[in-house]
């Protein structure tokens, strides 16, 4: 068997919509973009959404708006994905590393109190692989402490916080629709937003800070001659992706109703295993389970590389979980010398176990076997 550790799940209207929107010859940003912000915004109950390359590109986007600049301090956790504090280095202001708590691996908001200094503008709190982090906790320092919170939802479309989709609770809420997320656009990215300053802003500094957008001048009887009020980026989403993601949205319920199926059955099959800790969902939180990571005690008898090694000889891919950004050649470089010793412990022992939507039940089952076996639990 070779089980992969994530698969999209695309089928043939994805790929039909994507082929009627070439032939329709609007092929970048335009009305199928419009759509699916329009849906989207929808989907997760927020005014607006602004449609962006990737989640980086959010990331960096909002920062812009969010008025950060260079000499100002953001604070995010290491453990993420690189992309989080690069957005922040993009503005010249300097990312400030903080704790995960052990339990849920997300932003840990008594480390984020004792971090903030004059100089510290907004917090990037994550919503590690689709688990929402404490939001209202981060919101109450926020608003303590004057900082604007932007929230790094790369993984997390689809999950909620008290009963509420995320992409609902602030005002700058990045997503990513890369293949390894829970629906995908190929590359992409959307920031939802209910503050419409921002969504204007947003929208022209994805289009080169241009004064009208193609579709509005397209549609005009009036000629319009556009003014860059800005120095603006290229940012933008095409067409043909936003096609593929109008479907992945339609999609988006049930692809989590079948991933909480898959995570459900591991959490019970691995239930009674002394040597692991498992994931944890909160009263508070709805998680889409962008991945499922299992950390690996001290007490066993193998290391978390080793397991991997076994499982990829059996022809199954997992991955390391989260890593630490503090800890990588680019930030050491840039001077960052900290010790963050539950993240440093949490991105060394977990794994991610392969998680995908049309994954089969003898998929399933020959995973925890020889994860079982593995730990010698078989
Ligand atoms: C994937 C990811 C990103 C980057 O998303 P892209 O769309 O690939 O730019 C940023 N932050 C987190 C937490 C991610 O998982």
């Amino acid at each position: 068997m070779k089980i992969p550790v994530a698969k999209p799940y695309l089928g043939v209207e994805e790929a039909q919509l994507a082929y009627d929107t070439i032939l329709t010859n609007w092929v970048t940003q335009g009305p199928r973009v419009a759509e699916f912000e329009e849906k989207f915004a929808q989907y997760v109950g927020s005014e607006y959404a602004v449609a962006v390359s990737n989640c980086t590109t959010a990331l960096h986007l909002s920062l812009i708006v969010a008025g950060i600049g260079p000499g100002d301090e953001v604070i995010c956790p290491s453990m993420s994905y690189i992309a989080t504090a690069n957005a922040i280095v993009y503005v010249g202001a300097t990312p400030v590393f903080v704790e995960v708590k052990s339990e849920t691996y997300n932003i840990d908001p008594a480390d984020v109190e004792r971090k903030i200094t004059s100089k510290t503008k907004a917090i990037i709190g994550v919503h590690q692989i689709g688990l929402p982090f404490e939001i209202d906790e981060i919101k109450t320092l926020c608003a303590k402490h004057s900082l604007i919170l932007i929230e790094d939802a790369a993984c997390a479309a689809g999950s909620s916080y008290k009963g509420k989709k995320i992409g609902s609770h602030s005002d700058l809420v990045c997503f990513s629709f890369h293949p390894r997320k829970v629906i995908t656009t190929g590359d992409g990215g959307m920031i939802a937003t209910s503050n419409p300053e921002y969504a204007d802003r947003l929208k022209r500094l994805r289009q080169h800070g241009m004064s009208v957008n193609d579709r509005v001048r397209h549609l005009s009887d009036k000629v319009i001659v556009e003014d860059h009020l800005e120095v603006g980026y290229n940012y933008r989403m095409t067409d043909i992706q936003a096609a593929v993601g109008i479907r992945q949205l339609e999609k988006l319920d049930s692809i989590v109703e079948r991933r909480r199926e898959i995570a459900n059955f591991y959490l019970n099959e691995l239930k009674d295993i002394d040597c692991i800790r498992l994931p944890f969902e909160s009263e508070n939180d709805f998680t889409n389970w962008q991945s499922f990571s299992v950390y690996i005690k001290s007490s066993c008898p193998i290391s978390r590389n080793d397991i991997m090694q076994k499982m990829l000889d059996l022809g199954i891919s997992t991955r390391r979980g989260i890593m630490t950004s503090h800890r990588e050649t680019a930030y050491k470089n840039r001077g960052v010398d900290i010790s963050l010793p539950v993240s440093e412990d949490a991105a060394d022992r977990s794994i991610v176990l392969p998680l995908y939507v049309p994954m089969s039940q003898e998929e399933m089952d020959y995973v925890i076997k020889h994860f079982k076996a593995c730990l010698n639990q078989d």
